[in-house]
């Protein structure tokens, strides 16, 4: 069916309005819903203005009040951006596997620590607190065992199950750095980050499942070491998640049952310092080569349990559900070490959303009365494309919160996410952060930040963004401007730096705007203050000197009813600079129709302005994507400058093989 028969004129596409959604009254009645921790905006802008100017007060008591701690702290900060010497709370000392497992398994032994929803929707685990001490402890032996000491790397590389939280909690409560890669990354890739981490010790597991698929784990480390002077790796733990036969190395391979029960189920745990590194990972390489980010102990989950706290609003008895991967920050900070270190329960979702059918998140929530339901504006779009059948008769009345992260949510989207799962009556929560962050920094509260679809909002605690003209660095003041994001001063969970290239943290992040931490994202900020993210700097489009951000012209594009996803870059453009090349696919139950191009044009050019037109638009069928689900604009940028031989590191990219029909698309005519 093609879309539409007669096509549009320009008075009959209609620009959507920003609306400001309220909190909705549910979530401020007692009856219904436990009182948010914040509950008005004069709470907000007083803890905020708090937290900005009396950093060392706020966070010194907030570290206090979320956090148990062996010794307590000297200085809640120290240190500077120029200086590349950032440090929070100095010379206090606590282990993050204690802050997220011992306290809890004391007070409530049997209450849920995680529940995994395996791959097949009847494939449930539960894992009390207790019982997680008591694995993790052993995992902790286990280490110990085969040599690995405080400060360590450990690799793993691990499907969505329960063992990948407990061996990345043994690596906390040993003082082992772990390094997680994601599953999902081939032999070399995942090569390159074992020998970047200098691991002895590399965790997997035989197989893995997703989809309803067998996926060969051991067989992609097997091929990744088999270059043994490449890395250092002595031992692997093999984790039997599918029992399918795998080759095991004579003194390399470990069976993890076999070695754990042979181990003690008491480890003590170390005491580490404050600014002691917790893990490096590395970032989804959306932009090109991924950087070892390295995270410390305190701060990181000092901004990991806050923002749980806050921003999704968790309370004691909460079933909080992040459904992205381990592999990702996202995993490291609201799978692991945010629900956990507040006690709550936190979900593990093996399997993907359309298995093994469109409502499984859904039916997911449903079962286990999940509160809290965190996903990417990717997923959403794909399952909006699927139609709203899949929602049909399942209770989704135990939300009160879902959140987006990833990308800039385009509001066609987050007003489907906002009707039809959280149906009006729960807080949506668009979280701008990254890897470097370590946890969400511009968020709204559910209980007390009215919404707009598509801006993030207002500065998490502790945060001061600042939008700043890319080529001077003056600041902007002016309502609407686009520049690039920048945030004044330090907040506890940002990193560090990079994993042995601290001059390469400098050069990323602090030095381009002196005194500022550089995000790398273009953003404006709107009459009330919010911020809207329009982008990645690399991204911004520069066509007769409007500077326009690929965000926006995306999300007007959407506003189509045929466009499911957009991705728009820059050619060069003798006469223009750069001319605007939009990359659109297509909702499933439309096709192309000869108009379809021209109204998307002219849809651009209503909403935005003839200035932002595209210049030529692509039907494709799929945008490359990085294993996180980002569109990469790198590659499509090269494509349409004539560069498609120059794509440089695209291993990171999901399915390589899109491209090939992409370049053949653009450069037919
Ligand atoms: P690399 O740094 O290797 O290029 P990456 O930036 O995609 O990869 P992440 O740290 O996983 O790696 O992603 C952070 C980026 O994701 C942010 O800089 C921003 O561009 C984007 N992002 C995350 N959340 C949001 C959001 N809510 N709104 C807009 N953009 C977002
Ligand atoms: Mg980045």
């Amino acid at each position: 069916m093609p879309h539409s028969t007669e096509n549009l004129t320009e008075e009959q596409i209609q620009v959507p309005e920003i609306i400001t959604h309220p909190v909705p009254s549910r979530l401020l009645d007692s009856k219904q819903c436990p009182t948010p921790h914040v509950n008005s905006m004069e709470q907000y802008r007083a803890m905020w203005t708090e937290s900005v100017e009396e950093p060392n007060k706020f966070f010194g008591n907030l570290a206090r009040e979320l956090l148990s701690w062996d010794k307590p702290f000297e200085a809640v900060s120290h240190g500077s951006f120029e200086n590349g010497d950032v440090a929070w709370f100095v010379g206090g000392e606590l282990n993050a596997c204690y802050n997220a497992v011992d306290r809890h398994a004391y007070t409530n032994p049997d209450n849920i620590a995680i529940i995994h929803e395996g791959d097949e929707p009847s494939d449930v685990r539960r894992i009390s607190y207790g019982e997680l001490l008591r694995e993790v402890s052993r995992m902790g032996n286990v280490l110990k065992s085969l040599g690995v000491r405080k400060g360590d790397n450990v690799a793993i590389y691990m499907p969505m199950i329960p063992e990948t939280l407990i061996a990345m909690l043994a690596c906390a409560r040993i003082g082992a750095c772990h390094s997680v890669v994601f599953a999902g990354f081939s032999a070399d890739s995942l090569l390159d980050r074992v020998a970047d981490c200098g691991a002895h010790v590399v965790i997997t597991s035989d197989e893995g499942r997703r989809g309803g698929k067998n996926i060969a784990t051991k067989r992609i480390v097997d091929d990744a070491l088999s270059k043994e002077s490449a890395h250092q790796v002595e031992h692997v733990i093999v984790y039997k998640r599918t029992g399918s036969e795998v080759p095991m190395m004579e003194n390399r391979d470990l069976w993890w049952h076999s070695e754990m029960e042979k181990a003690r189920s008491v480890c003590p745990y170390e005491r580490m310092s404050a600014e002691d590194p917790l893990f490096l990972l590395y970032t989804s390489g959306s932009t090109g080569t991924p950087k070892g980010v390295v995270h410390t102990t305190g701060g990181y989950i000092l901004g990991a349990a806050a923002t749980v706290k806050y921003i999704f609003d968790v309370h004691p008895g909460d079933v909080y559900a992040c459904m992205a991967d381990v592999g990702w920050v996202t995993g490291h900070t609201y799978i692991t070490y945010g629900p956990l270190t507040l006690g709550v329960t936190t979900v593990l979702f093996e399997s993907t959303p359309t298995y093994p059918d469109p409502s499984r998140f859904w039916q997911l929530i449903e079962k286990h009365k999940v509160t809290q339901f965190y996903t990417a504006p990717t997923a959403i779009r794909a399952l909006q494309r699927l139609g709203d059948k899949w929602l049909d008769n399942i209770d989704l009345s135990s939300l009160r919160v879902i959140g987006s992260v990833g990308e800039p949510i385009n509001p066609e989207a987050w007003n489907w996410y906002n009707e039809n799962v959280g149906k009006g009556q729960c807080a949506v929560v668009d979280t701008y952060w990254q890897t470097e962050t370590g946890s969400i920094i511009i968020s709204p509260l559910p209980g007390c930040t009215p919404t707009k679809a598509g801006s993030a909002t207002l500065p998490f605690f502790g945060i001061k963004p600042i939008i700043l003209e890319p080529s001077t660095g003056n600041v902007v003041t002016a309502v609407d401007e686009t520049g690039v994001l920048a945030i004044k001063q330090s907040w506890p969970s940002m990193a560090r730096s990079v994993y042995n290239n601290h001059s390469r943290f400098l050069d990323t992040y602090t030095k381009p705007y002196p005194g500022y931490y550089y995000t790398g994202d273009g953003a404006s900020v709107d009459k009330d203050g919010y911020v809207w993210i329009r982008g990645r700097v690399d991204d911004v489009i520069n066509v007769s000197g409007h500077r326009l951000s690929t965000s926006e012209i995306e999300a007007a594009l959407i506003v189509h009813e045929a466009v499911s996803e957009s991705a728009v870059v820059g050619a060069h453009d003798d006469l223009t600079g750069q001319a605007i090349h939009a990359f659109v696919s297509l909702k499933s139950h439309c096709q192309v129709s000869d108009g379809l191009e021209r109204e998307l044009i002219l849809t651009v050019r209503k909403i935005i302005g003839p200035f932002a037109s595209p210049k030529r638009i692509h039907i494709v069928r799929e945008h490359p994507k990085t294993r996180s689900g980002k569109i990469v604009r790198r590659i499509l940028r090269k494509i349409v400058n004539g560069e498609q031989n120059q794509l440089g590191d695209t291993s990171t990219l999901a399915d390589p093989s899109v491209i090939p029909s992409i370049v053949s698309q653009v450069h037919k005519k």
